[in-house]
């Protein structure tokens, strides 16, 4: 009988114990469970994979390019797709800040590309466009581009010419690239289709990649030196839809139709230079009271935005002198800019930031570029507005949808990817509109906190572990009432 009861007590020990493991293994797989520790995966996978998508800016075309031109092929991606009635770009309205703002989902003083000119104030040296896309300290500077971000989530990231492809980020660049030689010629028909032809046969179709920027320069080249009225510019922006139809046939070619989503959108818009004759310019050297001898260093002669930083002491003069001295310059401390063009808060913008009307530009000795066309104004000015196709399987067909901005373009391809997004700026509620409803309820929609499908996860598991802990401490009752008896 003892001996009986012995047996019994350990085989109920050794159940018990078994039990208890049991439970803590649940615990530990329920708190190592993807569902409540990484970050999002496939957002909007529903088993399978997800799909590709390519990023195309033709920079400087405006909203309204194609209401005076023949587009057949721009017309059949809306047929097929969305297209917005035009996208408002981050201020500064120019090429390296607003397509840093596509890649970061920041506003431009967040992310501190805010201007294409590299500079420094102490040793006056300025470095154009072309150079600064060297310089790796002027990119790296906390924000992350979206290529390192998806490579980072183990997605295959490339970039061909589009503006910060040559930086490196905090050690690393994107995984395959292609960054144009000096004097590219970037208005080449025939050279776009070899980089579209390396992009869709070599990149997506033969590497596999998962997501690709790729960048035209035009029709931005044209609109400067013909004006965005020209017969030139029309004419470019029908090699910009011959282009568009060519994309489009090469995806089908390579079977990638139902497989690869595509952006296209530019940085900005383009608007025509009012010349002396016309109208008085903006000539800095030329307002009373103002003198260079003030100035440590300046930015000018670059568009309708300067940027000047008095010599100790002065700043308050050179405000005064230039503050009310144009009807068409506005002048303001770094500080007191609208807080709307969300260009104050980093520490490379001078201390007193001028920005000319549309149409007037910011001279400092005398006029010394004469474009017929100019960007840079005001991200309200129609003119600056940018133009917005996307087609794919992720996105409806025949939609067009209301304005939205850039910025919000960011956390779209970060869902579109399935990854999780950096900090940004950006609300996926203002461009979700344009996906194709889920069919799962799974989605990380980009906007941190806003995860329900990951809310429902944890709340599930939570209640698994208190299940088990109840079943566990109802054994150990048992377990201990048994020694007892
Ligand atoms: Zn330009």
């Amino acid at each position: 009988m003892a001996a009986n009861q012995k047996k019994s007590r350990f085989s109920l020990k050794t159940r018990s114990l078994a039990m208890l493991l049991l439970g803590l293994a649940v615990l530990g797989l329920i708190a190592s469970s993807p569902c409540t520790a990484a970050p999002v995966q496939d957002s909007l996978s529903t088993g399978s994979t997800r799909n590709k998508l390519l990023l195309i800016s033709f920079d400087g075309f405006r909203w309204d390019y194609d209401r005076d031109v023949e587009t057949p092929n721009l017309d059949k991606m809306a047929w097929d797709g969305v297209k917005a009635l035009y996208a408002t770009p981050a201020f500064l309205t120019i090429t390296s800040p607003s397509h840093f703002t596509m890649l970061t989902g920041r506003y431009i003083e967040n992310h501190g590309v805010i201007h294409n000119m590299w500079f420094n104030t102490t040793t006056q040296e300025k470095k154009q466009y072309y150079m600064t896309q060297f310089v790796d300290s002027y990119w790296d500077n906390g924000s992350l581009p979206i290529w390192i971000t998806a490579q980072r989530q183990g997605l295959k990231a490339g970039s061909l010419h589009f503006p910060g492809t040559a930086a490196t980020y905090q050690g690393e660049t994107v995984m395959v690239r292609q960054v144009e030689p000096h004097f590219y010629d970037h208005s080449n028909e025939s050279e776009w289709r070899l980089n579209i032809d390396e992009v869709i046969d070599e990149w997506f179709h033969q590497q596999d990649l998962d997501f690709v920027s790729l960048y035209f320069g035009e029709p931005d080249l044209i609109g400067h030196t013909y004006g965005p009225d020209s017969p030139e510019r029309k004419e470019m922006v029908r090699q910009v839809d011959r282009t568009v139809g060519y994309i489009r046939d090469k995806i089908q070619d390579h079977g990638l139709t139902d497989r690869l989503n595509v952006i296209m959108t530019a940085d900005h818009g383009m608007t025509t230079v009012l010349r002396s004759g016309q109208v008085e310019e903006i000539i800095l050297s030329k307002i009373p009271g103002f003198s260079f001898k003030d100035i440590q260093f300046q930015l000018l002669d670059y568009g309708p935005l300067g940027m000047l930083l008095p010599k100790e002491g002065m700043l308050e003069k050179v405000y005064q002198a230039l503050k009310g001295s144009h009807p068409h310059l506005h002048v303001y401390k770094k500080e007191d800019m609208p807080e709307r063009l969300h260009y104050s808060k980093h520490p490379r913008l001078l201390p007193i930031i001028l920005i000319a009307d549309p149409g007037y530009i910011v001279n400092g000795f005398f006029p010394v570029h004469f474009n017929k066309g100019e960007h840079g104004f005001d991200n309200e000015a129609m003119d600056m507005k940018a133009f917005f196709r996307a087609v794919g399987p992720d996105f409806q067909s025949d939609l067009m949808v209301g304005p939205f901005d850039l910025v919000d373009l960011y956390p779209l391809m970060c869902h579109l990817l399935g990854i999780k997004p950096e900090i940004h700026d950006g609300h996926l509620n203002k461009s979700k509109d344009m996906l194709v409803p889920p069919t799962t309820t799974g989605g990380n929609d980009g906007d941190p906190g806003k995860n329900t499908h990951m809310e429902v996860l944890i709340g599930l598991s939570a209640v698994m572990g208190f299940l088990v802990l109840v079943f566990i401490i109802t054994i150990s009752y048992h377990v201990c009432k048994g020694n007892k008896a």
